[in-house]
């Protein structure tokens, strides 16, 4: 991210950037179940691979605070266990929150139980996301990669407990903890809205997640790793990934990273075949999203089983106001074109720095669709 200010004045994300590069978190070196994203990523890791891009994420950062803030309440609240480590010679993780039952709880000081036991051990993961993901969210919960991370807490519970270590010494001593329930609590960054997905501990996801490890282990160098994202500019995770150079290596000047995936003739031959597969797949997809959208066309807003219909758009139009143009050219004391143009007079009232004036037109913005998850 370029970041830019006033002349002398510092960026407050260089101290946020910083601040946070001295974290644990990271500075750690063994594979934590957050790096359990992309394989070729979690590979780099366990090589010992040092980063080689360094790029500022303030959306990242505003996650680790919205983190500390909410786990930090939901202790003070809720007497919840929250920021607790778990490790084995495999992986290590620091929960977000434990939620104990009653039988489990009282198994410790009271200062260490829930006001309110869960109905089953609960291993909580909070995750923040943005308004243009939400949708993503609501209709289809948490995705592989989050389910495998947080499965692979709930697997190191249940096998060897909390970690032995200074601070938390209390609750390693209850061993092995019987963890029941998955619980993803998604928080929208821009609205603050929450969205809860719990789910019973499932013992089959939590050995692929063990599995998906062991396949990274058995790599010899990282480059053996499967790519599980795009690169650079086409997924968010590669933009912000600190092996994005090693991983793509770099491109002829003016290049896109992927051209480097190009070696041949033979290559070109294969994405030119995937090419066509796609674009006939989308031009059906599209074809019934168009015939889609002229069927409902009439129908009202409302839910219809598990999708809300809503409609957008339809919004009044502002265009420039000749006539107030002309009176802020005289006032500004510049030359009115001979003969009045309107773009030329938006672009010289733009680069003289002034408003442009506006009137209602009476144009209207397109209708649109949206089609939303239902949810209670
Ligand atoms: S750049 Fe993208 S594909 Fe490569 S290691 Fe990083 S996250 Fe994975």
């Amino acid at each position: 991210m370029s970041v830019t200010t006033l002349t002398g004045v510092p960026s407050i994300w260089t101290a946020a950037d910083a601040a946070d590069q001295r974290r644990p978190r990271s500075q750690q070196t063994q594979i934590g179940a957050s790096d359990t994203v992309c394989e070729r990523r979690c590979a780099y890791k366990y090589h010992g691979h040092p980063p080689t891009d360094h790029v500022v994420s303030p959306a990242a950062i505003l996650g680790t605070y919205t983190h500390a803030g909410l786990t930090a309440a939901a202790k003070q609240e809720f007497n919840w266990l929250v920021e607790r480590k778990v490790a084995d010679a495999q992986v290590r993780g620091s929960i977000d929150i434990v939620q104990l039952d009653a039988a489990t709880a009282r198994k410790l000081p009271s200062r260490l139980r829930p006001l309110i036991p869960a109905e089953a051990v609960t291993v909580e993961d909070i995750k923040t996301k943005s308004t243009w993901l939400w949708d993503n969210v609501l209709r289809y919960g948490a995705t592989d990669a989050e389910l495998r991370q947080v499965h692979l807490y709930a697997d190191l519970l249940r096998a060897a407990g909390f970690e032995d270590r200074k601070g938390q010494q209390v609750i390693a001593r209850l061993g092995p903890v019987p963890v029941e329930r998955i619980r993803l609590r998604f928080i929208n960054r821009d609205s603050g809205a929450e969205f809860v997905q719990e789910i019973d501990y499932d013992p089959a996801r939590a050995a692929e997640a063990r599995w998906w490890l062991d396949r990274v282990a058995e790599t010899a160098c990282p480059d053996e790793a499967r790519r599980d994202f795009n690169g650079p500019g086409l997924d968010a995770v590669c933009d912000f990934c600190p092996f994005a150079t090693a991983c793509w290596g770099i491109p002829a000047p003016g290049r896109p990273v992927q051209t480097t995936l190009i070696r041949s003739d033979a290559d070109v031959e294969k994405a030119l075949a995937d090419y066509v597969t796609a674009q006939k797949q989308w031009s059906e997809a599209d074809r019934i999203k168009k015939l889609v959208r002229k069927m409902v066309d009439a129908s009202p807003e409302a839910r219809y089983g598990p999708n809300v219909l809503k409609w957008g758009g339809e919004n009044p139009v502002e265009e420039p106001d000749l006539a107030k143009m002309i009176e802020l050219f005289d006032i500004a004391e510049l030359v009115v074109p001979l003969k009045a143009d309107q773009d030329q007079m938006v672009k010289l009232l733009k680069d003289a720095g002034l408003p442009v004036p506006m009137r209602p037109s009476r144009r209207k913005t397109a209708r649109t669709i949206r089609i939303v998850p239902y949810r209670e």
